[in-house]
Formats: C-alpha cells, sequence, structure tokens
C-alpha cells in the first residue's frame, strides 16, 4: 500500500506551518501510526507532504523518483525492517536522513542503529518528540551539506591552482628555452662588433656596444636561471638516496674560486641521507654557501652547516657571518626576482632562493631566513627523512 497526502486546509489555519514544508517518506504498515506520525509533525509546525513505502522495491522507487527531505520508517514491518532503508539509500548514494519511529527499541539496537547510520529514533509512545528529532536531522543535513560544498570548493579550487600552476611552468620553460637561441646568436653577434670596431668607432660607439654586450649577457644569465627554476618540478622521477656530505663537497668545488678569493670558512655536520634529486641538493647548497659569500661582511666569511633531526624530517641550517638581513624582508627574499640590492653592489638577479624554495617545497620541506643586520643570517630548511637516512642519523648524529 502506498499514500500520498497533503495537510487538510483546516488544520493548516489552525496550526501555522512554523518549519515550512516538509516532505518525508514513511516505511510503515499501519494506518493509525501514519495518521499519528502526520498529525504529530503538523502539530510540530510543518507543512508536510508524505508518501507512504512498505516494501523495499516501493522504497527504491519511490526514493529514485522523488526528493525526500526525511525519512520516517518503522523498525519492524512484516516484509521488511525499516532499518534496511539505509542501506538502499546508501546504495543509491542518497544523503537522506533516517528516523527510526518504533514501538519499542531497546538501547542496545538503538546504539546498533545510529552506529549503521540512522540519524535518530523515536519511540511510539513519546511522539511529541518527533518534530523537534526531525527539526536536528534537517539542521545537521544543512551543516553536512554547507561542509561537504566547502570541501567540494576547496578541492576544485586546489585543481585550478594546480593546473594553473602546470600552464606556468610549461610557458616558462618554453620560453626561456626558446629564447635561449635568439640571445645566443645577439649576444654573439655584439660581442664580435665589440671585438672588431672596439676603438675604430668614435667613443660613445663605443660605449653603445658596451651596454648592447653587457645587456645580452645578462639576458643570457637571466633565461637560463629561469629554466633551471622552470625544470624544478620536472626532475622527481630522479629522486634517490643522496648523501648530503657529497651535495655539499659538490657545491663547494663549484665555488672555489669564490672561497678561495674571499679566504671563506666552511664547517659542515656529519650530514644524513636523503631521498632527493642529487642535483637539486647541491643546488639548494650552493645558492645558499654562495650568497652567505656574496653578502659578506667586513670580516673574512664563516659558514657552518648544522642539522638536527627532528621527528619526520631533517632541520638543516647555514648560518654565516654577513651584512645580515632586515626583518621585514626576511620573507620576501625568497620570491622570485626580488632582491634587496641594485646590481651594483651586488651582482645577481634574485632567482637563488626562489629556486630553493621551490626545490625544498616539492619534496615536502620549508625553508625560511632568521637574520640580524650586521651579525649574520641562518637559513633554515627541512627535508623528510628517508629510511636509509634515519638510520644513518642514528649511528653518526655526533659525528662532525
Ligand atoms: P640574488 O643573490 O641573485 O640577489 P637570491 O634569490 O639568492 O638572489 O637572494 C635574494 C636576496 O636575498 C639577495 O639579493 C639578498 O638581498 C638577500 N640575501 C640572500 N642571501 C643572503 C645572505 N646570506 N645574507 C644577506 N642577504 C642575503
Amino acid at each position: 500500500m502506498s499514500a500520498t497526502a497533503t495537510l487538510a486546509p483546516e488544520q493548516n489555519i489552525r496550526l501555522a506551518p512554523a518549519h515550512g514544508k516538509l516532505r518525508v517518506l514513511l516505511v510503515e504498515d499501519n494506518p493509525s501510526d501514519i495518521e499519528l506520525v502526520s498529525r504529530e509533525l503538523r502539530r510540530g509546525g510543518f507543512d508536510l507532504t508524505f508518501e507512504v513505502a512498505q516494501t523495499e522495491q516501493e522504497f527504491v522507487e519511490r526514493v529514485r523518483s522523488n526528493l525526500y527531505q526525511v525519512v520516517l520508517a518503522d523498525y519492524n514491518l512484516p516484509q521488511w525492517r525499516g532499518m534496511e532503508a539505509v542501506n538502499v539509500l546508501r546504495n543509491e548514494n542518497l544523503d537522506i536522513p533516517v528516523i527510526l519511529v518504533s514501538g519499542a527499541l531497546g538501547d542496545v539496537t538503538a546504539v546498533e542503529c545510529i552506529k549503521q547510520g540512522v540519524t535518530d529514533y523515536v519511540l511510539k509512545d513519546r511522539l511529541a518528540r518527533l518534530p523537534m528529532a526531525v527539526l536536528s536531522a534537517l539542521q545537521e543535513k544543512r551543516l553536512r551539506d554547507e561542509r561537504q560544498r566547502a570541501v567540494d570548493d576547496l578541492a576544485k579550487k586546489v585543481e585550478e591552482l594546480a593546473r594553473s600552476n602546470r600552464e606556468l611552468e610549461q610557458f616558462a620553460y618554453v620560453a626561456s628555452h626558446d629564447l635561449q637561441e635568439p640571445l645566443r646568436m645577439v649576444a654573439a653577434y655584439t660581442q664580435l662588433l665589440a671585438e672588431r670596431y672596439k676603438g675604430k668607432l668614435d667613443e660613445p660607439a663605443d660605449k653603445y656596444i658596451h651596454y648592447a654586450v653587457d645587456g645580452a649577457k645578462r639576458m643570457q644569465t637571466l633565461v637560463q636561471d629561469l629554466l633551471v627554476f622552470s625544470r624544478v618540478g620536472r626532475l622527481n622521477s630522479e629522486n634517490r638516496d643522496t648523501d648530503c656530505n657529497v651535495a655539499v663537497e659538490i657545491a663547494i668545488a663549484n665555488l672555489q674560486v669564490a672561497i678561495r678569493e674571499s679566504d671563506t670558512h666552511i664547517t659542515h655536520d656529519y650530514l644524513p641521507v636523503v631521498l632527493v634529486n642529487p642535483t637539486q641538493l647541491a643546488q639548494v647548497f650552493q645558492n645558499l654557501i654562495g650568497n652567505a659569500i656574496k653578502f659578506r661582511g667586513p670580516k673574512a666569511p664563516q659558514i657552518q652547516i648544522t642539522v638536527e633531526k627532528q621527528p619526520d624530517e631533517w632541520l638543516f641550517s647555514v648560518t654565516d657571518n654577513g651584512i645580515g638581513i632586515a626583518p621585514e624582508y626576511c620573507q620576501g627574499i625568497f620570491v622570485i626576482f626580488k632582491r634587496l640590492h641594485t646590481r651594483t653592489e651586488y651582482p645577481g638577479n634574485g632567482i637563488g632562493l626562489a629556486i630553493c624554495r621551490k626545490i625544498i617545497e616539492q619534496y615536502g620541506g620549508r625553508i625560511w631566513v632568521t637574520s640580524q643586520e650586521g651579525v649574520g643570517s641562518t637559513f633554515k630548511f627541512t627535508l623528510p627523512a628517508s629510511e636509509a637516512g634515519s638510520r644513518q642519523g642514528q649511528n653518526h648524529d655526533d659525528r662532525r
């Protein structure tokens, strides 16, 4: 048996519906219980429309073709258990609150039903509680919907951001890659002009050619650095257990000339093994050590590289005794092209730290700086501890 009923007009007048329209699916076989339940809901202030299902098949048909705000199900029906409504709704991927309306329901059974997904239960001899139970079920559902919407929105934004980052990276890669060839031509030919015609034209001409050569060279460095920056995310597949001591030695070897000329002294802890791309790790140390030398103070640079084991990661520190950084710039310097000095004061194009950050963040790490102007800076970064690294850390933590 199934039935459709709406509120009788005279009842509408007597009981002003405070909670608005409510569309209910009743899983019930007893006509007098149907009457009692509907009366209680109207009395509770609902403008009620309800339909009735007594078998699983009827229930499935109804939920497939109608939108209900709540299901009120008798626990025991002759042909079906109202409790099964929860499973049907789950299988149909429908989030409709189910309230059990039952003659008698022991505490243990009630708890079990709620565990299985029932929102609430109301005993038939306490039907006055039903409107409140329905109201709070609707409220819970609204909150659930809002939360789900927020989660969906966030997921969409994250996906959009990832896509636009991918596109931007692709663009930076293609642009910097394709710019290299024409730039090589410009640089080569302006240099040729400089060699062939230096002193043969007038003085301004020499100056102009010098500017052109200088500009072309700078642009070449910039484009090459941009290419390095845009390549960072492309080398993930080349991760392997990497000995940080070797990465530091490579960085030191690449900076040999600057180290010698500036009389730099470098010390480092015995460093762990981490799962990264070795070239990129050497690049991080090279950029940080290179900066410590470049931004040195009046004394010969002293650089210390230390490491501490944290629960799931390694915390590296690169400390120098250089010119330091004012606190208000400590965050901004990791942004690409951000520099605090003119090129005549200190050479560079402001990509080094942005590359470091991109490399470190792609491994799930963080990088930041603490500094005191005129005293020095400590660049800190974290990298996840790999299994091999953790074993090694246990064995050699104290070695320097
Ligand atoms: P670049 O070295 O080409 O300027 P970076 O991205 O490596 O670019 O550094 C950005 C800025 O951060 C530098 O211009 C400098 O002002 C500041 N900086 C970086 N490292 C240090 C350091 N060790 N000591 C003081 N300032 C630093």
